[in-house]
């Protein structure tokens, strides 16, 4: 079996359902779309990743939206 690491290029957030992809143009994370829907999960949420540790994300700027 080959033990290739690959980073993660999605997550997801357990508690709220958001949903990012990786954007390698961009070197960060960007919302996922589903069906044209931004899956933003809850922006109140202090998401917690279904990733872990592996792959260090760049801080967690806040959402220039809204
Ligand atoms: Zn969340």
């Amino acid at each position: 079996m080959a033990a290739e690491i690959v980073p993660p290029t999605r997550r997801r957030c357990e508690r709220c359902g958001r949903t990012d992809v990786w954007e390698e143009t961009l070197e960060n994370w960007v919302i996922a779309e589903k069906n044209g829907e931004r899956q933003v999960g809850n922006k109140h949420c202090i998401h917690e990743w279904d990733i872990n540790g592996q792959y260090n994300p760049i801080a967690d700027d806040p959402s220039p939206e809204e």
